[in-house]
């Protein structure tokens, strides 16, 4: 019998699509996916020889729960904090969890922007709170800090930011930010601030939330070093709430793979990471801004600063238009599966090759001209 804390949670919209593009794709159909949530890049060579490496010298058992001693410095380093204050997790979303069970109160209200990644929703279902969502589509997709305000009160124990942001690409200003953490603190809030696509932006730089009393930063090497299946994330906090977060890693992640904890702190440290990323970074500018020329000749979007997604108002039920998008061959996201005000827009992932992006515009574009419009 299913527990009553996950009776409420459903990934059936996510799944409801995946079967459909699996089910066309065995008709033979040429499904362009514009779904993909990770780079499509893979894993860099520098990554990968360092890894093999690793493992032949026996990083292959436990490390410590913190991570190693390396993999610490060297991101303490890069976000200037004390390596006491990074935990090494397995991958952001373990992270995410970590947090979640530790501070989200049961009973208590969790503020969420919307649109947002839809684990946020989950992990606070989880842990039995009610979810307020604050409306972001009026303000470029960031909350203002008067949105903010209005919706904060001692009920709420955590607060969920992201950015750049899946699923529109907004980059929240370093003083908007500071001024929502701010409020946070005066009522006993902390903020959960996932930064995972924060290497992955183009002209506004998005700032860390590193260093602020109540603040929880979550990250991760999935997105800026394409490797979502290696399982690699961290955590930035101070000790004492760090401590707190212990007590759920040490039964849920352990600990992140050692050869990979190995191999990421020696790319950091040989100067290759910020070589690698700038080289991605490029062509995800390159897919960009060939994206929302075309996109926004029809339908209504904001120009996304970071990440590799555009939140589009397709004017119509998402689901519906996604299904017929199918027939037209392109998949994307239903905008739905990213909280509320979301029911007419579709997520478009540029995490795929120019020939792709090229295809998938034409198909989009000939369905829009189809409807007379
Ligand atoms: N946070 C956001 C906003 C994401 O989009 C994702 C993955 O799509 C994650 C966290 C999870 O990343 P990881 O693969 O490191 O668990």
């Amino acid at each position: 019998m299913e527990a009553g804390r996950v009776r409420d949670i459903s990934a059936s919209m996510i799944r409801r699509m995946f079967e459909i593009v699996e089910r066309a794709k065995k008709e033979g159909k040429d499904i362009v996916s514009l779904t993909i949530g990770e780079p499509d890049f893979i894993t860099p060579k520098e990554v990968i020889e360092r890894a093999c490496r690793a493992m032949k010298e026996g990083f292959t058992h436990y490390t410590s729960n913190f991570g190693i001693e390396e993999l610490r410095i060297a991101i303490a380093e890069q976000y200037g904090v004390s390596k006491d204050e990074v935990m090494i997790t397995a991958g952001g979303s373990e992270a995410l969890l970590n947090a979640s069970l530790a501070f989200i109160e049961e009973d208590s209200r969790v503020l969420i922007p919307s649109p947002s990644f839809l684990s946020y929703f989950t992990y606070a279902k989880l842990c039995g709170a009610k979810i307020s969502e604050i409306k972001t589509h009026e303000t470029g997709f960031v909350p203002t800090p008067e949105s903010f305000a209005e919706l904060m009160d001692r009920d709420v124990s955590v607060v969920f930011l992201n950015y750049p942001n899946n699923p529109t690409g907004a980059v929240l200003d370093k003083r908007s930010a500071e001024e929502i953490v701010k409020i946070a603190e005066d009522y006993g809030a902390i903020v959960i601030s996932d930064e995972i696509y924060d290497k992955i932006y183009y002209d506004k730089k998005p700032a860390s939330l590193v260093n602020h009393e109540n603040v929880i930063v979550v990250n991760g090497f999935s997105k800026s070093l394409a490797m979502t299946g290696w399982r690699i994330g961290f955590t930035i906090a101070r000790k004492e709430l760090l401590e707190s977060m212990l007590k759920i890693h040490q039964v849920n992640g352990v600990c992140a793979p050692a050869f990979a904890q190995k191999a990421v702190a020696e790319v950091i440290e040989s100067g290759e990471f910020d070589k690698i990323v700038r080289e991605m970074v490029s062509e995800f500018r390159r897919r960009r801004d060939f994206v929302y020329s075309e996109i926004s000749k029809l339908y209504w979007t904001v120009k996304p600063e970071g990440a590799f997604y555009m939140f589009v108002d397709v004017k119509e039920d998402c689901m519906k238009f996604s299904e017929k998008m199918i027939d037209y061959g392109v998949a994307l996201t239903p905008g739905k599966a990213f909280g509320s005000w979301n029911d007419s827009f579709v997520r478009i992932s540029y995490a795929n090759s120019m020939e792709n992006l090229k295809k998938g515009m034409e198909r989009i574009k000939r369905y829009y001209e189809d409807q007379g419009a």
